[in-house]
């Protein structure tokens, strides 16, 4: 049991550390720039961090959240993504341990927070990174479960990819304008990789369900507030991995 905790514990460092990476990849990917150089730098007075100015959690905290050079203020943003992907980490390995739905959990919490970096900030959800975890989930699918499993996810990828794009043209019609980015309608291949077909559909139904309030909200703040859905989506389907919500039942009721 002991051993859990702590390895529980490690996760949670290992997804800090992460967490700090990924906010560089989120920032950097979209601009197309480096993601090794130059090293983080204060945005105002372009002070180099040191190692010890880029420990996750700690670093922001005893700076009391300024930059030790000019003072200025460190958007509690970056603390925040360093926490969620700590506590994303710690909870895969506590609910499954080292397994298959470990791996899948990682990756789904690891793209997930790169989303929310990049599509909060830019409303861009790089191709690249989409690609990516696309690819480690199929990998992933064909290292524990063989080649049929990893070209028949490939496949419900790819209806989950469709399915989106038929949406998109049908709220294009319904609301004569654009209603999902290209960038979303790529993100469902792979959440149809990682979850399969039904899970995805409840993905799409989960992710408006959680985003409609909080649209509501900033509608009434400001009429022209755009919300990146990406984020919602990848929320959808990271808690039906998660919590192993599991809609194959629907497959065997309709048979
Ligand atoms: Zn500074």
């Amino acid at each position: 049991m002991e051993i859990k905790y702590y390895l529980t514990f490690v996760m949670f460092v290992f997804g800090l550390i992460f967490g700090s990476f990924f906010n560089v990849v989120g920032w950097r990917i979209p601009k197309g720039l480096s993601l090794v150089r130059p090293g983080s730098f204060c945005p105002k007075c372009k002070h180099q961090l040191k190692w010890y100015e880029l420990i996750p959690l700690f670093s922001y905290l005893i700076q009391g959240g300024k930059c030790r050079k000019c003072g200025a203020k460190i958007a509690p943003f970056y603390f925040i993504i360093e926490l969620t992907t700590g506590i994303l980490f710690a909870l895969s390995y506590w609910l499954f341990g080292f397994s298959f739905e470990f791996a899948l959990a990682i990756l789904a919490s690891s793209f997930f927070v790169i989303v929310i970096v990049s599509d909060t900030n830019y409303l861009v959800i790089p191709d690249e990174v989409t690609l990516f975890f696309s690819i480690v989930v199929l990998l992933l699918r064909f290292i524990c479960n063989g080649v049929k499993d990893a070209l028949l996810f490939f496949g419900y990828g790819l209806g989950a990819f469709i399915v989106m794009y038929l949406l998109m043209l049908l709220g294009n019609a319904l609301f004569k304008k654009e209603s999902l980015g290209g960038g979303d309608i790529k993100l469902m291949f792979f959440i149809g990789c990682a979850v399969g077909p039904w899970s995805s559909l409840f993905s799409i139904f989960l992710s408006s369900f959680i985003a409609l309030p909080l649209s509501l909200v900033l509608y009434f703040k400001s009429k022209d507030s755009v919300i990146p859905y990406g984020p919602f989506l990848l929320l959808a389907a990271l808690i039906i991995i998660l919590f192993r919500l599991d809609l194959s039942f629907l497959l065997k009721f309709c048979a």
